[in-house]
């Protein structure tokens, strides 16, 4: 369950440094090195899974906890104004490593941090029910 080539898997496995800020059986949560603002924390899985659809339910609970957990200790102990949780599946949605991981980001009245949030349209009503009907014909039997 571990990657040699996993820079997240050799933080968990303790042979490159982190700042740890919670940690339990199943799940790490760290400072990440590069914030986007200061205080933004990365929970991860302690295995290695990639993407969000392969981590068993389970597990995803525990990280889902673990993110809420974050999020309110940045409230509470940054007294953070706002959140931003993000994730991304594949290198196309901006994801840089490769193993799983939920960005927890604290935000600030004027911290002037923008994101690059460029909202289009689609062409008719016809277009986006097309779209959803494609998703939909993804969607797996059970969820
Ligand atoms: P991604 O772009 O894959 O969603 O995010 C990867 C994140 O991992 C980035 O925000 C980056 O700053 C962080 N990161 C990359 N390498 C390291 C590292 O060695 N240590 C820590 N703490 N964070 C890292
Ligand atoms: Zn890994």
């Amino acid at each position: 369950m571990s990657n040699g080539d996993c820079i997240f898997c050799k933080i968990v496995a303790g042979d490159l440094p982190c700042t740890r800020v919670y940690e339990d059986d199943d799940v790490l949560a760290f400072m990440d090195i590069g914030p986007i603002i200061k205080g933004h924390t990365l929970v991860i899985p302690k295995a290695h899974i990639d993407p969000l659809t392969n981590v068993p339910d389970e597990l995803l609970s525990r990280l889902i906890l673990v993110v809420r957990k974050i999020v309110g200790a940045q409230m509470k102990g940054l007294d953070a104004d706002g959140i931003n949780v993000t994730q991304a599946n594949g290198a196309v949605a901006g994801q840089v490593v490769p193993h799983l991981h939920f960005h927890v980001i604290p935000r600030f009245e004027n911290d002037k941090h923008h994101w690059n949030w460029n909202a289009k349209s689609y062409d008719s009503t016809d277009e986006m029910e097309g779209v959803a009907a494609q998703i939909r014909s993804g969607l797996p039997l059970e969820i």
